[in-house]
Parts: C-alpha cells; structure tokens; sequence
C-alpha cells in the first residue's frame, strides 16, 4: 500500500495533511491502495493566502508567459503518461482504453490553453468601436482572483484540467480539491505541475471531502468556485456563495436521451448505445441512460443491445480484453442496484444484468438493461450512475423530441439517424448544451460543455471556459 507522505500542496511545499486518514480503495477488487490524510481548517486557510499572494504576481504575467506554463504542464503529463494512467487505473478501475483517454484529454486541454494564450485570444486587450468620435474604450479581460476548483471522482484529472488550464490562462492562481475518492492521480499532476516551476502558491492543493471543501470556498479570499458534482452539493455551494456574492461555475448531473431514428443504421445505434450508457460503467454526466428507439427497429434493437450489454468484460482494469470498468465504491454500487429494485417494483421489466458481480472483491456491476421504466422516476428521471440503460418504443420524431426535453436537466443528447437533415432538425428542437449526431460522445476544448436547466451554470472548455475566470473592465476615455 502506497502512503502519500504529503498531500496538501501549499505555496509549493507538499505538507503532510493534519487531518483525519482517509482509505483510498482500487474499486477493482475492494482493497485499499493507500491512505491520504484530509487537510485541516488551518491548512486549507494557508492555501487559499498562498494562492492570494501568488496572484499579486501571477494575474501581471503575459498571455504569452502564461501560454509556456501551459505547454509544459502538457509536456510533463504526456512525459507520465503511464504513470498517470496506470493511477488512473488503480484508483478509478477504468479499463485501459478509458484512462488512456484520460490522459490525452489532460493534456489536449493544456494545449489548447496553451494555443490561445500564444494568439492572445480573449486575453488582451482591445478597442471597441463607439459610435462618438469623441471618446474611445477599452475592452481589458481581466483574472476574476483566487478560485477554488472542485471536482468529482468519474474523471479525476480531466475534469482537473478542464478547470485548471483556463483558470490558469486567464491569470488566475488556484485552490484544487479533489474528490476523496480519487485523490491519486491528482496529487501526482501537482508534482509534475511542480516541476515545471511555475511559480510558488499558484496552484495549490487540499485533499478531504464536503467539510474541506466547504471551509475553501467560505475563505474570504475565494473570488469564484469552479465545481463538478452532484446536484445536491452544487445547491449548497450556490447557497454558500450567495451572501458574499462568489462567481460560480456548476457543472452538474444530466437525464440524458439517445435516440434512434427509424432510418438509422441499426448496428452504428447499438454502437453508440453502448458508449452512451457504458463507458465508465456508466458513471458520467452524459449517459445516454434514456434509449428511444424507432418502433420498426425495436425488436432488433433490443436483441442486439442486450447481447451487446451481455458481451461486456469486465476484469482487472489494465487486462486487455476488459471493456467495462466496476463502480467507484459499493456505496454507489449498491445504489444503483436500489434504483433498479425500486423501478421493478413500479413496472421496470429487467432484460439483463441487475446485480452486482462480487467475483474479483471490488465494485463491479453487470450492464443492465431495462423497458417500461418511465413509471420509476429512480430510473427515468433521476440521473442513476452506473451502467444501465431504459430502452423505449417511439412512434415518432415528435414524441421522441418531446420525452428528450421531458427532464429537469439538459446536458446533453445523441441521434442516430440515417437522413442528415432530418436528424439535424430532431437536434435543433432539444433543449440539451450537446447533440452528437451519428457520432460517440466526443468532446473537444475547442467546444464548449455544460448544460441547460438543472445540469449547471455556465459552460466549460472552448473561450467561454476562459470566460469563467474572468471580469471585464472597459476604459473610456477623451481622444
Ligand atoms: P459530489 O457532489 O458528492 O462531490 C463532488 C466534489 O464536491 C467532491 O470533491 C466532494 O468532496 C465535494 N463536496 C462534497 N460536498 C461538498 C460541500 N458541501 N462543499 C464543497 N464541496 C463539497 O459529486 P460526486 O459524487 O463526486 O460526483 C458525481 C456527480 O458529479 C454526478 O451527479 C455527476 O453528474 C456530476 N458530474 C457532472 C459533470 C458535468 O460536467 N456536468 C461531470 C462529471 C460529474
């Protein structure tokens, strides 16, 4: 078992943390693979003074200085490529084409930062045209302060990044909290983020749960919370803002639909079906959980799905032939399992899968495929977590559009459809900050993430990322 000696990185010095120890477990087979101390009050109040002072200097460093930081933090993750994806893999249970991806999403973040510092873009400032010849203004971009990061466990490290690079582009010097659960790889990229020797108190780090993360954002020199997380503690953390008026960003859960159109490739449907609901054991902000299919495909769907869901591996996360990693805990596990109980018991009827699979020790669950659950808001409204998917018959473009935007929340959404335009038109009608069509669930910094309604505040990658960490000050002045 690995014991990180340190885990609260203040002012660029690690420091052990002066909290309670906390187990950390491969999910894989149950066992703990180390323990991480929490920081204390005290601790997590240092990191936030060092970030405050860091950024004295930091918001007057160059779009171009900033862009060379950048470039090397993406240097250094690719030059631990293994080591950050085999983390990935102990802590996370992602088999290893997921990690991998993990890792290339990192540092594709840090790139493209990296990119658009190099051209200035949203960075410097400029002149707007006024209708007055008299006066003339100043557009200036300017870092909104210290900010607190805070992030989940599904995608430890990229959800970092997508936070971490535009915070750091736009002049920001951060607070990073990782969730518990996943404290490895993350403490590991503040030691390649060390090396680079970007300046002292920039980047800091505090591990624990709710309370540290809590303690971070009521310190006084907090300008903005970035978060990813549950609904739940993005309500708290909004609530927590409100009488200081803290910036905040909310990247939050998603009720997701796919829908097959009757003109679809059936094989290419089943495809993305799977991704959609199984990728990352289904534990993503943008599973497809929510399957409308064509009624004329229907029968064919649903066998090809459920020997599709049938043939999924699981394994030891780096074996070559594992395609699907387990749950993050038994806790969450065991969760989804109720959820499934609970819909069968309002009319869900089970196709496959359903429970949890104990064989290695560790969290896994089978893939799980369900109809008629639209009567169990535990499995058709709420966002479950895990890999199942609820497959229902559609008699028309119409009604699936209708069902897609029949949610609290508007992540994201697929169409798989044969005719271009046609699928084009079923994607302008859904309320949701993604569609892909007839494509897996790709994502690019160059494009922005976050969601409608219920699924969050703001957006994420592409400039309107880099816009969250900024405030806006225009100059007018006499010519
Ligand atoms: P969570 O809300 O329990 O925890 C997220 C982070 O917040 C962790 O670091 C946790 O320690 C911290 N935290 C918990 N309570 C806190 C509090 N009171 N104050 C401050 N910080 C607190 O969420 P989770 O279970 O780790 O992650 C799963 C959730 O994240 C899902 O609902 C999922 O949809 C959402 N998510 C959303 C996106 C997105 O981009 N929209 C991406 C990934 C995950």
């Amino acid at each position: 078992m690995s014991q990180p000696a340190h885990s609260a990185l203040i002012d660029g010095q690690w420091q052990a943390g002066e909290g309670a120890w906390r187990a950390v477990h491969n999910p894989v087979t149950g066992e703990v693979i180390a323990q991480v101390a929490d920081a204390s009050a005290e601790q997590v109040a240092a990191a936030a003074r060092a970030a405050e002072r860091a950024f004295a200097s930091w918001r007057h460093s160059s779009a171009s200085e900033r862009s060379h930081w950048l470039g090397r933090i993406a240097d250094g993750i690719e030059a631990e490529r293994t080591r950050l994806q085999a983390l990935q893999q102990r802590n996370n249970g992602k088999p290893t084409f997921e990690a991998a991806l993990d890792v290339s999403d990192a540092v594709a973040t840090f790139r493209y930062y990296a990119d658009l510092c190099a051209r200035g873009e949203g960075m410097t400032a400029r002149d707007v045209p006024l209708p007055d010849d008299s006066v003339q203004a100043e557009l200036q971009p300017l870092p909104v302060g210290v900010v607190a990061l805070i992030v989940p466990w599904n995608f430890p490290m990229v959800t970092t990044a997508w936070k971490l690079a535009p915070a750091l582009a736009a002049g920001c010097t951060v607070v990073l909290k990782p969730s518990e659960l996943t404290p490895l790889a993350e403490i590991a990229l503040q030691d390649i983020i060390t090396a680079t020797g970007l300046p002292a108190g920039v980047v800091n780090l505090v591990c624990g749960a709710g309370e540290v993360g809590q303690a971070l954002l009521a310190h006084p020199a907090i300008a903005k919370i970035s978060f990813t997380g549950s609904n739940a503690t993005g309500q708290r953390i909004l609530a927590a803002a409100g009488p200081r008026l803290q910036r905040v960003s909310l990247e939050l859960g998603g009720k997701s639909s796919l829908i097959v159109l009757d003109d679809a490739s059936l094989a290419q449907a089943i495809e993305l079906a799977v991704g959609g609901a199984f990728f990352n054991a289904g534990q993503m902000c943008s599973a497809t959980s929510r399957v409308l299919v064509a009624r004329s495909l229907w029968d064919r769907f649903i066998d090809g799905f459920v020997a599709a869901a049938q043939a999924q591996r699981h394994g030891p996360a780096a074996a070559n032939d594992t395609t699907l990693g387990p749950l993050i805990s038994a806790r969450q596990r065991d969760g989804v399992l109720a959820r499934i109980q609970n819909g069968i018991g309002r009319g869900a009827r089970l196709l496959t899968g359903g429970q949890a699979l104990a064989g290695e020790g560790g969290f896994a669950m089978a893939p799980t495929v369900l109809t008629d659950a639209t009567h169990s808001p535990a499995l058709w409204d709420e966002e479950i977590f895990g890999p199942v998917a609820c497959l229902q018959p559609i008699d028309s473009d119409a009604e699936a559009i209708q069902i897609a935007n029949r949610s609290d929340y508007g992540l994201v959404a697929t169409v798989v459809g044969g005719e271009r335009e046609r699928a084009r038109r079923v994607a302008a009608e859904l309320n949701v900050g993604t569609v892909w069509l007839n494509t897996p669930q790709l994502i690019f910094p160059h494009t922005a993430w976050g969601g409608f309604k219920h699924s969050g505040l703001g957006r994420e990658l592409g400039p309107w990322g880099l816009k969250a960490f900024q405030e806006i000050r225009h100059l007018i002045h006499a010519r």
